[in-house]
């Protein structure tokens, strides 16, 4: 069982192609729909990126929810009345400006196209865009002519109930935010909270993305995990520097490299109409350079006043003197299939051990977010004894952990080499010295690390205190 000595480890191994190949391969992440060809813009999580994915929600929620005192969570519906989307603005401005190659029909982001060609097209008219477009001759990416620019909404439309009808038009939200705003009242009646207080959520958004890419970076059904913190105009400010301080603590917490993370502070030209501050948080995903993992926001009181506008209700917050207000809100706002991207992204490392030649492929995940916390096996699995004692081993720990997975298949430096791949950040080994060969070792394990590959003896009774 020798398996020592890390050596040169190969900084940023990772690609995107790296990654979603490891995914496929060990049940991380699947193409949507895939004995059909695919769904562009869908994935299906595996048992382990389920694991992955839960682990990153549940850490998000330990943190900023129940964690705190002054938040409250939310589970709101996916489908909601049509007029949330037209009093947020969304029906008539959700939209993405797209171009089409006049000859192959495919659609694609004019401002992405423009960013490939190193214009910076936030905020530009379509009028502007088509100039540019004419001026740089820039063509599709397969060499063709493009159409001139249109506005194309992202909300995904359905029906509701059995007839058809513009009554029965209904959107699959494309934000968790405003399941949040229409349940101000409700969460303020029933929870008398005190300013400032914030609502917490975690949930399925759908955009129909013109152009799904890179993995789960830009999908069309995804999930966010969003905040809505509720302050007095005139406190803005400070609360927002703590929450700036919190997403910095967050991105720490999923083992982000500080220099792979970094703000971009939203230009007050290119804000939206009703953000006072905006900071989108980037991550330097490998080999496509600095992009949006997260978005953090001062949004006014815009939303709770067009709410309150369009629903004819009441959404003041009453002081406990008397006073009534329509709090302002900051936003943090996280997709979840991002962090696991960027979560992956970091841990994905490649190395060689000991004498070998052999690069291994291994995660360096956090042990709090890691699909498997250890691996238990017999050291052989056509010995009875060793595999009674393991599966002795494996029940005691999987109680008090859970997440503890159990592999007897083919030599125990092949397991070892499985569990590397999917981040498990310790292999428990029952051999014989555990049955008493050797009397000093008797009833003790070997746990081995997966980073360093170093071994250690560990009595059956410490190893939860060991994993801890
Ligand atoms: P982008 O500019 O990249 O399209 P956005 O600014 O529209 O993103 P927000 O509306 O601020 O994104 O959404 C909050 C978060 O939700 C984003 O920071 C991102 O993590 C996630 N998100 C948004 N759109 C997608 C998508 N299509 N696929 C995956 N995650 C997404």
């Amino acid at each position: 069982m020798s398996d020592t000595n890390t050596l040169a480890i190969v900084p940023r191994a990772a690609t995107l192609d790296k990654i979603t190949a490891l995914c496929k391969r060990r049940g991380f992440v699947f193409q949507g729909s895939d004995i059909y060809g695919g769904l562009k813009g869908t994935w299906d999580l595996g048992p382990l990126g389920v694991a992955l994915n839960n682990n990153i929600k549940r850490e998000w929620w330990n943190m900023f929810v129940d964690g705190r005192e002054d938040m409250y969570g939310l589970d709101a519906s996916i489908l909601m009345n049509a007029k949330v989307w037209e009093a947020s603005g969304h029906t008539g401005n959700f939209s993405d400006p797209l171009v089409e190659d006049t000859e192959t029909g495919e659609r694609y982001r004019a401002d992405h196209l423009l960013k490939d060609n190193g214009i910076e097209a936030e905020g530009l008219s379509l009028e502007q865009i088509d100039s540019l477009i004419l001026e740089k001759g820039i063509k599709s990416p397969k060499g063709n002519p493009l159409s001139q620019a249109r506005q194309f909404n992202m909300m995904f439309e359905s029906t509701i109930g059995a007839t058809a009808g513009p009554e029965g038009k209904v959107y699959l939200r494309p934000e968790t935010a405003q399941g949040i705003f229409v349940n101000f009242k409700n969460v303020v009646d029933t929870m008398s909270p005190k300013l400032p207080f914030g609502i917490g959520q975690i949930g399925k958004a759908f955009r129909n993305e013109i152009a799904p890419r890179e993995f789960l970076f830009r999908v069309r059904e995804f999930e966010q995990m969003e905040i809505e913190y509720f302050v007095r105009e005139g406190e803005w400010e400070v609360e927002f520097e703590k929450w700036h301080l919190n997403l910095w603590d967050w991105f720490d917490h999923l083992g982000l490299s500080r220099g792979n993370v970094r703000e971009l502070e939203v230009p007050e030209n290119d804000l939206a109409h009703y953000s006072k501050r905006t900071i989108d948080f980037e991550y330097n995903y490998p080999g496509k350079g600095f992009d949006e993992l997260a978005g953090f926001a001062y949004r006014t009181n815009h939303d709770l006043q067009a709410h309150m506008k369009a629903s004819g209700k009441s959404l003041e917050y009453v002081e406990a003197n008397g006073t009534k207000l329509v709090p302002h809100v900051i936003e943090p706002s996280f997709g979840v299939g991002r962090a696991l991207t960027a979560v992956l992204c970091e841990a994905y490392r490649e190395d060689t051990l000991g004498d070998s030649d052999d690069v291994r492929t291994y995660l360096k995940l956090p042990n709090h977010l890691a699909p498997y916390l250890a691996c238990v096996s017999p050291l052989l699995k056509n010995k009875p004894e060793l595999v009674a004692k393991a599966r002795t081993v494996f029940t005691l720990l999987k109680k008090e952990f859970t997440n503890i997975t159990w592999d007897d298949n083919g030599n125990v430096g092949k397991r070892y080499r499985r569990q590397d791949e999917i981040g498990t950040p310790y292999c428990i080994v029952i051999d014989f010295d555990t049955l008493g060969e050797n009397p000093d070792l008797l009833d003790m394990v070997t746990i081995r690390h997966r980073d360093s590959g170093e071994q250690e003896r560990v009595a059956i009774s410490d190893i939860a205190s060991r994993l801890k």
